[in-house]
């Protein structure tokens, strides 16, 4: 039998992992296929923006830790899925898989906002390795002759973190230097209210949020769509025009092209609808795990905004797809449970720590806490997880995710 895996990240490689452990290698091949030849800690991507890390200090080569557990690993990129066929093409073979597990990721739909760019207009991102690069330099470029600045989240968007940690730290850095008075910021979400973060919140976070922005003079408008990015401006749907030099905007989201383009596989979006296994919902050698699966929104809000599928969700999803593809294969039982979310948001001097169980609401746990002690526990557990996945130990104690 052969599992075919697309994507080597925390989808991919702890499916991989996991599905090598529960099945032996004599009677079941694995082959993991990524467009990305590393692991790469993408939480860490605003760390690098603000020039803190390269991505060299938080990625890993793949090739060699799955080698070492037997599962093939092939550099290539997924240009076409036959989910008839049983088969996924690259540009240089075919490859006929019994079981296939997609865990692409994301495609940051920059489209939807004219002037977002990264590459092509005068917007900034940090969504993947290069458009976080390409904002640092921006960011470099900008704090040697600072201005007004604009930071938020597109209509639409799901990972809303990202926004709010490049705030808190562009502020902190921004005060280190002396310079806030010459680079006013401006914070637009389409969040109902801060920290909604696509699940309705967590704890106190709006109150708490509202103040520490306020704390550090920062303006922030809600429930507001941006329409337009351009070099000195960034425009929202009511005619707002909010003066900026510096705009950093995350982008909604979509699914890769591989996957949007395959018939029957995704909804018009490019995101894989799958049933409680993280089976998808037609073809039933089809297992999905992380962003490339379609999960609705918690609500219905003025503006919209998307449920985020975070790390820490995408590994429980990739551990529950191991276990059904092996209780496939073992005639075992199939098992799975509700998602629940632990995330640590760096603001600059100190780190939020959030908990929602389960995340969708109404919840068990809803918790926030905060202070420099989380930003101990971010800067270890990024650096921690590197290792661990390095290894191939993809257990964690249970005080860590
Ligand atoms: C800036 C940022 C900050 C974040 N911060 C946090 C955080 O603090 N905590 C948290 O829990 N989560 C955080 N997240 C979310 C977290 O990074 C994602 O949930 C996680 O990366 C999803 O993993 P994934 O495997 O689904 O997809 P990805 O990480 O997007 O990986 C997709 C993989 O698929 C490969 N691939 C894609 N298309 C193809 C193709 N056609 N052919 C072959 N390979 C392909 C890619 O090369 C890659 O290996 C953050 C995300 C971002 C962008």
């Amino acid at each position: 039998m052969h599992t075919v895996i697309i994507g080597g990240s925390f989808g991919g490689l702890n499916v991989a992992y996991d599905l090598r452990r529960l099945l032996p290698h004599k009677s079941h091949k694995i082959t993991l296929i990524s467009a990305e030849p590393r692991f790469i800690f993408i939480p860490s991507l605003p760390w690098v923006t603000m020039g803190s890390k390269t991505i060299d200090d938080i990625s890993f080569e793949l090739k060699g830790p799955l080698n070492s557990k037997r599962i093939e690993f092939i550099e290539a990129t997924v240009t076409s899925i036959d989910p008839e066929k049983n088969q996924v093409h690259t540009p240089a073979e075919t490859i006929d898989y019994d079981c296939l597990v997609i865990a692409t990721g994301h495609r940051s739909a920059n489209e939807a906002v004219p002037g977002l760019g990264p590459f092509d207009g005068p917007g900034h991102s940090l969504m993947s390795p290069p458009e976080a690069e390409e904002a640092h330099e921006a960011w470099t470029t900008f704090l040697e002759n600072p201005g007004p600045m604009v930071i938020g989240c597109a209509p639409g968007a799901s990972c809303l973190g990202p926004a709010y940690e490049f705030l808190f730290e562009a502020h902190h850095a921004l005060k280190k230097r002396k310079l806030c008075h010459k680079a006013p910021m401006t914070f637009i979400t389409p969040e109902p209210f801060l920290g909604h973060f696509g699940v309705g919140g967590f704890g106190k976070i709006r109150q708490y949020l509202e103040s520490e922005l306020e704390d550090r003079d920062i303006r922030y408008h809600t429930s507001a769509a941006i329409t337009t990015i351009t070099g000195n401006s960034v425009e929202t749907a009511d005619g707002s025009v909010f003066e900026s030099r510096f705009s950093l905007v995350i982008p909604p989201l979509a699914g890769v092209t591989a996957v949007a383009e395959a018939p029957g596989l995704g909804n018009p979006k490019g995101f894989i609808p799958v049933d409680e296994h993280y089976r998808h919902t037609t073809f039933s050698n089809i297992y999905v795990v992380g962003v490339a699966v379609a999960l609705p929104p918690v609500e219905d809000t003025p503006v919209p905004v998307n449920f985020p599928k975070t790390g820490h969700m995408t590994e429980q999803m990739a551990r529950i797809a191991a276990n059904n593809i092996a209780a496939d294969v073992l005639g075992t039982q199939k098992t799975t449970h509700e998602l629940s979310v632990e995330c640590i948001m760096d603001m600059g001097n100190e780190a939020a720590h959030m908990v929602a169980d389960p995340v969708r609401p109404p919840r068990n746990v809803s918790r926030l806490s905060h202070g420099k002690r989380w930003l101990i526990a971010k800067r270890f557990f990024a650096r921690y997880y590197l290792w661990k996945l390095r290894l191939g130990a993809n257990k964690s104690p249970k005080w860590v995710w």
